[in-house]
């Protein structure tokens, strides 16, 4: 969908991260800004250690920058807000409860009205296929299905962002571009704003509005590249489809040149 002009979603301004150990301090990040605007799907990338998973966890409200400032919807960071979604690499899923309950978490410790959110919550889980595993244990389902239960977790708050912090990363290639797909769809029908991190070119380019490429730590921005595939006009491509267009090989081939992957060790 096409990003209003209005306050951006999230607003990053000249932002700073230094990390404090007994042995060291660690420049994590060095005057960062960006802007996501409402609706928009935004997509880092950067290798390993590039400071990815620390910007998002700073918009996410549970790490301070050293300097600069990070706004949501014009409202400075000072906490974790309920208004944004947070999924990672791992589904954190708590194997002793069913996936309903580990769904109505959220809504649980926000002291929201259960009966509401557990509609809402078996609606996400019909939508997304999981119907029929409510009432199982996490361990009773596949890592894709345990990714979908984790988003319909994270969705079940109506958060207006979505941080993803490489949702993908702990799956098999298949399944990982299968669910994809399915959660691009989800994204776009419920008119998110996201923001993925992710080390994955690929994964980047088919379902991002716009790259943006981080440095090697210290991660300043190195680079932005707006995504479009003309051939489909308005429409947006499933990441499947975006993978085939011929556009992508070009954004692809530009973004892993500017990423100097190569001096990876
Ligand atoms: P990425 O997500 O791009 O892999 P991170 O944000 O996890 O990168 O880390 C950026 C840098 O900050 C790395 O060098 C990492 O070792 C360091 N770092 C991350 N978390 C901490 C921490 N809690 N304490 C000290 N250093 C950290």
């Amino acid at each position: 969908m096409q990003p209003s002009t209005a306050i951006p979603a999230v607003a990053i301004r000249d932002v700073t991260l230094n990390y404090f150990t007994p042995e060291r301090e660690t420049l994590a990040l060095s005057n960062v800004s960006l802007d996501v605007a409402k609706g928009e799907f935004v997509a880092i990338v950067g290798s390993s250690g590039c400071g990815k998973s620390t910007l998002l966890t700073m918009v996410s409200g549970l790490l301070m920058p050293s300097r600069g400032s990070i706004e949501v919807d014009g409202i400075a960071v000072t906490a974790p807000s309920p208004r944004v979604g947070y999924m990672f690499q791992k589904d954190t899923l708590l194997d002793w409860r069913t996936i309903l309950d580990n769904v109505l978490i959220g809504a649980e410790l926000l002291g929201l009205d259960m009966a509401r959110a557990r509609k809402r919550a078996e609606a996400l889980l019909a939508r997304y296929g999981l119907g029929e595993f409510m009432h199982s244990l996490p361990n009773q389902l596949s890592g894709g299905m345990r990714q979908r239960a984790a988003l319909a977790r994270t969705l079940c708050c109506e958060p207006d962002l979505l941080l993803l912090d490489e949702p993908f990363s702990a799956l098999d290639y298949q399944t990982r571009l299968a669910l994809s797909d399915e959660i691009a769809a989800i994204l776009s029908a419920e008119s998110k704003t996201v923001v993925l991190v992710t080390h994955d070119i690929g994964e980047a380019i088919s379902m991002a509005d716009r790259v943006i490429v981080m440095s090697r730590r210290p991660g300043r921005i190195k680079s932005e590249h707006k995504i479009s595939f003309p051939s489909f006009g308005d429409k947006r491509p499933t990441p499947f489809e975006a993978r085939k267009c011929s556009e992508f090989s070009v954004y692809f081939q530009t973004i892993w040149d500017e990423l100097d992957l190569h001096e990876v060790h």
